[in-house]
């Protein structure tokens, strides 16, 4: 089995959202909120042959996460998996697409060399998930579009080595901005989005001890910029001494380089018997 472990944000924020995941051999792509050949696009530009992905996970119904899903399954024959919920809001009974699985939240999928993992989230969608990826020994947490933190998803999250979250907005930003009060109401509310400082408050208190690579993104446009992101980020990982943890932050709309997941640390060596000198 092929230990290499590694992921890639192909799109981010309210434009189209999808992450690639690279496990030894297999291949699972997070939300295919871009069109189908934008998406086949910026899997060739990472060198990935589109008809090699085994499985598209998809994390709620939102056009910016699910608006490619039926096509690209369709041209390029991976299955998908999702909630029940979501599946049934997309009408995937009805398409003609190579198939798809029901994902329960707790329980667990096998594709080829991971296991999946679906948590459900507060969004206000019919019945979205976070993922955890795991593989030989290490485990990728994945979640966007969640309006709190949430014991099972912390819980979930713990033993993860690294995790793509959301950093959606800035409230100063968000309440001061153009959008109307309604909308803002929404991503405020436990079933909108995660703010800046709710990733900071996690970082400093839900952050497992392996985690060792955070990235954020699906940052808003006209809520948020990246260097705010990143400096609250910053500051609650140092507040905790947690600085051997890399930080990414991606500008909204944007893709990106890959992320490797380090090797699993050796199992610690027996110290060796005392040389008895007298
Ligand atoms: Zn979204
Ligand atoms: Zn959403």
């Amino acid at each position: 089995m092929s230990r290499r472990f590694r992921f890639r944000v192909l799109g981010s924020g309210s434009t189209g959202n999808a992450t690639l995941v690279e496990a030894g051999r297999t291949r699972v792509l997070i939300d295919a909120g871009l069109g189908p050949r934008i998406l086949a696009e910026r899997l060739q530009d990472a060198g990935v042959d589109p008809a090699s992905v085994d499985v598209v996970l998809l994390s709620h119904e939102h056009n910016d996460h699910a608006k490619g899903a039926v096509a690209f399954t369709k041209k390029w024959g991976p299955r998908i998996a999702c909630s029940l919920g979501t599946g049934r809001v997309l009408g995937l009974a009805a398409e003609k697409i190579p198939g798809w699985d029901a994902l329960e939240p707790g329980a667990a999928l096998a594709v080829g060399e991971v296991v999946i993992e679906a948590v459900p989230l507060p969004h206000d969608a019919a019945q979205p998930l976070a993922f955890v990826v795991r593989h030989a020994g290490r485990a990728f947490g994945h979640a966007t579009d969640f309006g709190k933190w949430t014991k099972p998803l912390v819980d979930a999250f713990r033993p993860c080595d690294a995790l793509l979250v959301e950093s959606n907005y800035d409230p100063g930003m968000l309440k001061a901005g153009p959008y109307p009060w309604s909308l803002k109401e929404r991503i405020l509310s436990p079933h909108g989005h995660i703010s800046n400082a709710d990733v900071g408050r996690f970082l400093a208190d839900g952050l497992g001890e392996a985690c060792r690579r955070v990235v954020l993104a699906h940052l808003s446009q006209q809520n948020n910029h990246p260097e705010l992101a990143q400096q609250v980020a910053e500051q609650a990982l140092s507040r905790r001494g947690r600085t051997e943890v890399a930080l990414h932050v991606l500008a909204a709309n944007g893709g990106d380089a890959w992320h490797e997941l380090e090797a699993p640390a050796p199992e610690p060596a027996r110290p060796r018997e005392q040389l008895r000198l007298f």
